[in-house]
């Protein structure tokens, strides 16, 4: 078999930790039953595991397990923030949130304004960040909700969301964050973050795919949702559906993990994004670093490379698995709407590169990343 490419597109999904998988194997084929089917043991001890998976996942993110709703990810969580809180407060209902929000928040916004709820998308500066002082000014008398992403999955610029928050309590509105890509190395404690709703998702931080949770803040009073999924009132009606146990296991599992490692972890991808950049900008001219310069994810590295096509440049690319904008709307191949918004021309965000760094890289694979890079620009660039 060929070698593979070095992985570095963690923004995308993460490969399962092993510990991971070890803990979800017996709830395939030996721990099977149904969580909601409990008057046998294959059902409680179903119910358990996901009982403990639900206070991992609380654990990790400071929040209590009522809090956390299990969804399929963190699309459905965020739609079911939405579309939930918007249908609950009626026609005239208003959304505030900002153009570097991910498609699972920008897609559901713009179908709520088709049917007729009032949507403002604010702008952001040139480093993705929204400015507090600008929801603020939005927020109007028919806000019900703001959504602003804590992490952005394409430049890792990460957003402050205690002043944001604190003007939503100020203003009486709700606050939902997609914290996505914050979990696996920024401390959460939903506690003491003026947030209301938060989206996370298990595959972006060495869980399985396809399953996540919204995080619904149950200590000022009960937050009022439309379920989207309905057919047998689990998850506290907000989210019908037999309970992916083995996912939801995982899911724990890599929470707890986490918490462990998160800070290691962090430390570890900094450094390896930092000789990441490093070496490119010893080696090449002409690099525009995309992101906030210290407000940012550690193991992000987002660079636009002037001079050069952006499609030849990924193709090129052969030792490397890498992304250009969000992997997550890459079937589309117009420019990244992050970096737009950002500022970057169309040839710029075309000619840029997104290094996802992610717990199973080493030293040497960010050697070889660099190398590879270096040798492809300097190659379309004929020089
Ligand atoms: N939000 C962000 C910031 C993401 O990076 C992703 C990734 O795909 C999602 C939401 C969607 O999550 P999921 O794949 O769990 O639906």
């Amino acid at each position: 078999m060929a070698e593979q490419p070095v992985y570095l597109d963690n923004h995308a999904t993460t490969r399962v930790d092993p510990r991971v998988l070890q803990e979800m194997l017996p709830y395939f084929c030996e721990e099977y039953g149904n969580p909601a089917s409990i008057s046998h043991s294959y059902g409680t001890r179903a119910a358990e595991a996901v009982e403990q998976a639900r206070q991992q996942v609380a654990d990790c993110v400071g929040a209590s397990p009522r809090e956390v709703i299990f969804t399929s990810g963190a699309t459905e969580a965020s739609n079911l923030a939405l579309r939930g809180v918007l249908q609950a407060a009626g026609a005239g209902a208003g959304l505030v949130t900002d153009a570097a929000e991910h498609r699972a928040v920008l897609d559901p916004a713009r179908k709520l304004k088709r049917q007729g709820f009032h949507l403002t998308v604010l702008p952001v500066d040139a480093t993705g960040r929204l400015d507090p002082a600008q929801v603020a000014t939005a927020i109007t008398s028919e806000t019900t909700l703001v959504s602003v992403i804590l992490a952005s999955n394409e430049v890792g610029t990460l957003n402050d969301l205690a002043a944001i928050g604190a003007i939503c309590r100020e203003r009486g509105v709700l606050l939902h964050t997609d914290a996505v890509q914050a979990v696996g190395t920024v401390p959460i404690d939903f506690r003491s973050l003026p947030v209301d709703l938060l989206s996370l998702s298990a595959h972006k931080f060495y869980g399985p795919k396809g399953t996540g949770a919204l995080i619904v803040r149950r200590d000022r009073g009960r937050i009022r949702l439309v379920s989207q999924i309905d057919g047998g009132g689990h998850e506290q009606q907000l989210r019908s559906g037999t309970l992916a146990v083995p996912l939801i296991v995982g899911f724990g599992a890599a929470c707890q993990l986490v918490q462990a490692e998160r800070e290691a972890d962090a430390a570890r991808l900094g450094s390896l994004r930092d000789d990441l950049w490093r070496r490119l900008q010893q080696e090449l001219d002409g690099l525009w670093l995309n992101g906030h310069p210290e407000y940012r994810l550690p193991g992000n590295l987002n660079v636009s490379f002037e001079g050069v096509d952006g499609d030849a440049l990924l193709a090129g690319l052969k030792r490397i698995a890498v992304s250009s904008g969000s992997a997550c709307t890459s079937h589309n191949p117009e420019p990244s709407h992050v970096l737009r918004a950002m500022g970057r021309s169309d040839t710029l965000t075309r000619a840029s590169l997104r290094f996802g760094i992610g717990r199973f890289n080493t030293p040497a694979e960010i050697e070889l990343a660099a190398a590879e890079v270096v040798e492809t620009v300097r190659r379309l660039r004929g020089k």
